[in-house]
C-alpha cells in the first residue's frame, strides 16, 4: 500500500491517493477544492491510473474536484446517500451563510455515483476499503477502513474525513450535524480499532487511535478513552479541562 497526502484548497482539505504499492491504480479520496491539478500531476509523475473518487462526506471542501476528475477518467464517484444531495447543491450541507462563498460556481454529480453502505467492503486498486457510516458531522460521512501488507507488517488505516481530527473532532453547528451522535460515532465505529491504527484526518496531521484515545479532550467521556484506557473503561476526568467548543476545529 501507497498513500500520499497533501492538504488543498481555502480549507487545506487533505485528498489522499491510495493504491496497491505492486500495482498502478490508485483510488482518490475527498479531492477538494484545487486538488485536481495536483492529483494530475501525482498520476502522471507515477505512472497511476484512478478507479474511484471516495468522498467521506457531502461537504464541498472534500467533493469540490469530485465530479471534474471523475468525468475526466470516467471512473465513479462513492458516496453515502444522506450526503449525496450535496453533490449538485453544496449549500445544502454548508448553510446559506457559507453558501455565499460558492460565487457563481456550478457544480453537478458526476455522471456516475455509487452509493456507499455501512458495513460493505468495496474492492477497489487492488484494496479492500471497509465502510463504517459514522454520523454527527454530517449525516452521511463515512470512515473507510484499510488493512495492508507493508515491509515493516500489517498496517491499519483509518481514513476518518471530518469526524476524528488529532486532538479535535469534526463540527457540529452545519446543516445535519449533531454532538452527541458524532461522539456515539466515535465511541462505536473508531474507538474500539486498535490503538496502532494510523488516523488519516481530512483535516491537519495523521495521528493514531491510541494517541486520539488517550489525550483528545473531546472524548474524554466516552467510555473507550481516557489516560491510561486502552479500551472500555476509562478514567475520570477534569470537566474544568473541557475544550470549548470551537477551539480546534477545522474547515468544513
Ligand atoms: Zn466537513
Ligand atoms: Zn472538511
Amino acid at each position: 500500500m501507497k498513500i500520499r497526502g497533501f492538504p488543498a484548497g481555502a480549507f487545506q482539505t487533505n485528498c489522499y491517493v491510495v493504491g496497491d504499492a505492486a500495482g498502478g491504480d490508485v483510488v482518490i479520496i475527498d479531492p477538494g477544492q484545487d486538488a485536481a491539478p495536483v492529483v494530475r500531476r501525482i498520476l502522471a509523475d507515477e505512472g497511476l491510473t484512478p478507479v474511484a473518487v471516495l468522498l467521506t462526506h457531502g461537504h464541498l471542501d472534500h467533493t469540490w474536484n469530485a465530479a471534474q476528475l471523475c468525468d475526466e477518467f470516467g471512473i465513479p464517484a462513492y458516496i453515502h446517500p444522506d450526503d449525496r444531495p450535496m453533490l449538485a447543491d453544496p449549500a445544502v450541507g454548508i448553510g446559506p451563510a457559507l453558501g455565499a462563498m460558492i460565487g457563481d460556481e456550478k457544480f453537478a454529480e458526476p455522471d456516475k455515483v455509487i452509493d456507499l453502505v455501512d458495513g460493505d467492503d468495496i474492492e477497489l486498486a487492488g484494496l479492500r476499503f471497509s465502510c463504517d457510516l459514522a454520523p454527527g458531522h454530517t449525516r452521511g460521512s463515512i470512515v473507510f477502513g484499510l488493512e495492508a501488507e507493508t515491509d515493516d507488517g500489517p498496517v491499519r488505516v483509518s481514513f476518518a474525513g471530518d469526524v476524528l481530527f488529532a486532538g479535535s473532532i469534526g463540527r457540529t453547528d452545519l446543516p445535519g450535524g449533531s454532538h452527541q451522535q458524532l461522539l456515539d460515532s466515535i465511541d462505536k465505529k473508531l474507538l474500539p480499532l486498535p490503538d496502532d491504527t494510523v488516523v488519516l484526518p481530512g483535516h491537519g496531521p495523521q495521528t493514531t487511535i491510541g494517541r486520539e484515545r488517550a489525550s483528545n479532550p473531546f472524548l474524554a467521556d466516552l467510555p473507550g478513552a481516557g489516560p491510561g484506557s486502552s479500551g472500555p473503561g476509562g478514567t475520570e476526568h477534569d470537566p474544568s479541562a473541557e475544550p470549548s467548543n470551537s477551539k480546534g476545529r477545522h474547515g468544513l
